[in-house]
């Protein structure tokens, strides 16, 4: 087996790797590069983006824009492979944002086409097998593959961490589906970012909930798919009595997960109470939101933690709110830096300049890596996602052979 990185071996967004074996290829990732980051042209790649595709197949990892945001650009006759949960909660979210973004309306219609697989149960392409497990990652659904041909095994992480509410689980699942690999093909997002971990989800969810104790009127602003902080949001909410409000968007991505996910829909965490069921925004005729008197009344007595997406809409409802108010920003600070590409002037408006920064990464930190290689005891080691990969090698070089690619090289695989 060969692989190649056609992108992402010193750069986070838009990696693409591509297996082969006897002619037949297994690309995983297909996604758009950082604003920031925007080293290479747009990829031309044989038997991927155009050629012969009969042999071809692309596997994604999970729904963020820099793993799945270019597959509408790939030719409609390539089969493409994707979880389950995941493909519901990107078409939402595609179908929400396409009457705005043209580019979405063609994900929501090319998503149509993509074939599903389910975490734990072993599919194959040609002479690859591929199985699929769970990666916690700020992305609901995320996948890592053990991919094999030829008696030769790599385990691919995709975007992972191991300080998120699933996270426990992953060194048993790794010895039940993964077991020992011949090759790592692994995340290092936040390599030179120590300080991007330093919290865990549950320490985040208990930092919010007395914040939300604390004051009367919460806003708190994050991406509508990071969906373990969002329940999270909505338990701390609940425990101190607060009404939890949503847009029906917002609720219907929270619907998606409770109940209809196999693994963990049936966990505590993906459960509404009883008590305190989501509020859903209404509308009045003008498009703004209604605030009738029974509403208006509940938040009066109770406050609210309330989800809040950068626009006017949002911003006359919270004017309305009345007594104290705190806004939170619960996503990476960058959007709101105007040195940063990523800038979003509209969110750095609404939230304006009070606002706490409570937010913690969804990737791994270097000393869990560490940690995951022995489980593995990989022969070779090959950092992506990574905008450090030189660190990469002297972290971990003492103890496992790095093997440090450049975009476009392709490297044999071989056994033991
Ligand atoms: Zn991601
Ligand atoms: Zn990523």
């Amino acid at each position: 087996m060969t692989i190649t990185i056609h992108r992402g071996t010193d750069q986070i967004g838009g990696c693409v790797t591509e297996y082969e074996h006897e002619g037949w290829r297994l690309f995983v990732d297909y996604g758009e590069q950082l604003q920031s980051a925007q080293k290479s042209k747009p990829l031309q790649i044989e038997r991927l983006t155009h050629g012969d595709l009969s042999k071809s197949a692309l596997l994604i990892t999970h729904y963020h824009g820099d793993h799945i945001g270019h597959i509408t650009e790939l030719p409609k006759s390539l089969p493409i492979y994707m979880s389950k949960v995941g493909r519901e909660i990107q078409q939402l979210a595609s179908k929400h944002l396409s009457s705005v973004v043209e580019k979405q309306k063609q994900m929501a219609e090319r998503l149509k086409s993509v074939n599903t697989f389910s975490p734990g149960v072993e599919f194959s392409f040609g002479p690859f097998t591929i199985m699929p497990i769970v990666a916690d990652h700020s992305a609901f659904d995320a996948s890592a593959f053990k991919i094999t041909a030829d008696n030769v095994s790599v385990f691919h992480t995709g975007d992972f961490r191991t300080h998120g509410f699933r996270s426990k689980t992953l060194p048993n699942v790794i010895k039940k589906y993964i077991g020992q690999v011949n090759y790592v093909v692994c995340e290092g997002t936040n390599i030179a970012r120590p300080e991007a971990t330093s919290q865990s989800e549950h320490e985040l969810q208990r930092q919010f909930e007395a914040a939300f104790r604390e004051h009367k009127n919460n806003i708190v602003y994050l991406s509508s798919t990071n969906i373990d902080r969002l329940f999270a949001l909505y338990h701390a909410a609940s425990r101190v009595g607060r009404p939890f409000i949503v847009s029906c968007y917002q609720k219907r991505i929270m619907d998606i997960v409770i109940g209809r996910d196999p693994i963990w829909g049936k966990s505590q965490m993906y459960k509404y109470s009883e008590e305190y069921e989501p509020l859903v925004l209404q509308y009045n005729e003008d498009g703004e939101f209604r605030m009738a008197n029974k509403f208006q009344y509940l938040l009066e007595q109770k406050g609210c933690v309330l989800i809040a997406s950068a626009n006017e809409r949002f911003n006359h409802l919270i004017e309305r709110l009345s007594g104290e108010k705190q806004k939170y920003l619960s996503m990476w600070k960058g959007y709101v830096n105007e040195d940063c590409d990523a800038y979003n002037p509209k969110l750095a408006d609404s939230l304006g300049k009070d606002y706490l920064y409570m937010h913690t990464s969804g990737h791994c930190d270097m000393k869990s890596l560490g940690e995951l290689f022995p489980l593995l005891q990989p022969s070779g080691i090959i950092p992506i996602h990574t905008d450090k990969p030189d660190d990469f090698v002297k972290i971990f070089d003492k103890d496992w052979p790095v093997v440090r690619l450049h975009d476009g090289e392709t490297f044999a695989i071989k056994k033991g």
